[in-house]
């Protein structure tokens, strides 16, 4: 039987999730979608109304299938933790089981059994405060929705993990270099996330045979990029100065994301893989 990857942070057809989904379903594996609560009802309606049919056109012409997009909030753990104030508001009220450990039981239900996760997502409420200006609830808030997200994804999927299986999130540049602009604790965020990665290669790896890499991607102008004001700099800045002088496609992401997912980097977890035309080689620009 093919692989089944759930893939959690789509919400459109720009950002990375998307490419992965697309990378994994035209190497044949089946695709779950995990998506944002406040973001379900414009991805729904417009894979409904068929907005989205152009981007899932797969190289062997056919159409990529989504078996199920399920409702999420990645910074609550279960239901206990919502609330009540936001149970009730007009952003979740049509939604339910949406925390992660109420989402892993109902894929648990529908589908038994995942062989892929993937971490497409983060969030950080003050992300354009430079560091030196960024409140404890703000560095916080980044760190729950960026970081430990993973964390409790892993966590609560892990038992219904097909041994053998992998997963891979989204990293970026910013958790070891300076990046002016990545604020709000967000670069603190990757910096645990990559961090992170090492610890949960070693730990779900001899509990389950569960491979976890993360890649480092260059900049990609998708919905939350443009949250950060220099997203387009950035983006000249690398087809500028990066040893392959081209804007990223969040195609080349994809394919990365499924070789590290696939047999073929059976040998390969705990590391970070820069998908960046090769930007974070460089030292001085020229
Ligand atoms: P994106 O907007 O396509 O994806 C981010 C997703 O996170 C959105 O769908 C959003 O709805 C979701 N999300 C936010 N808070 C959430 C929560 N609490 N629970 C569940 N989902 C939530 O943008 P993207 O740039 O493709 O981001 C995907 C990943 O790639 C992120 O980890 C991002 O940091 C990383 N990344 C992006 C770039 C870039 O330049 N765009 C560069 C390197 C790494």
């Amino acid at each position: 039987r093919g692989k089944r990857a759930f893939i959690a942070g789509i919400a459109d057809d720009n950002g990375y999730g998307w490419a992965i989904a697309k990378s994994l379903a035209a190497a044949g594996a089946e695709i779950i979608v995990g998506t944002w609560v406040p973001a379900m009802n414009f991805f729904e309606s417009g894979l409904e109304r068929g907005e989205f049919d152009e981007s899932r056109v797969l190289p062997d012409g056919s159409l990529m299938e989504i078996s199920k997009v399920y409702p999420m909030d990645a910074v609550f753990d279960g239901p206990e933790d919502v609330p009540e104030d936001m149970k009730t508001s007009k952003r979740y009220a049509g939604y339910s089981k949406w925390t992660v450990k109420e989402l892993v039981e109902s894929v648990k239900q529908d589908f038994g059994s995942i062989d892929i996760l993937v971490h497409s997502l983060a969030n950080g409420p003050e992300v354009v405060k430079p560091l030196l200006e960024t409140s404890r609830f703000g560095y916080l808030a980044a760190i729950s929705a960026s970081s430990y997200s993973f964390i409790s994804l892993l966590q609560n999927f892990l038992p219904i993990m097909n041994p053998g299986g992998a997963t891979v999130s989204l990293s970026y540049i910013a958790a070891e270099r300076i990046i002016p602009g990545y604020g709000g604790g967000m670069s603190s965020a990757k910096a645990a996330l990559e961090s992170d990665t090492r610890v949960l290669a070693f730990e779900a790896g001899r509990k389950h045979n569960i491979r976890v890499n993360t890649i480092s991607a260059g900049p990609l102008r998708s919905r939350a990029a443009k949250a950060i004001g220099s997203i387009d700099m950035m983006i000249d800045y690398s087809s500028t100065n990066a040893p392959i002088q081209k804007e990223l496609s969040a195609e080349e992401v994809g394919n990365a994301a499924a070789f590290l997912a696939s047999p073929l980097a059976s040998a390969i977890t705990g590391t970070v893989l820069y998908v960046d035309n090769g930007l974070n080689a460089m030292a001085v620009s020229i």
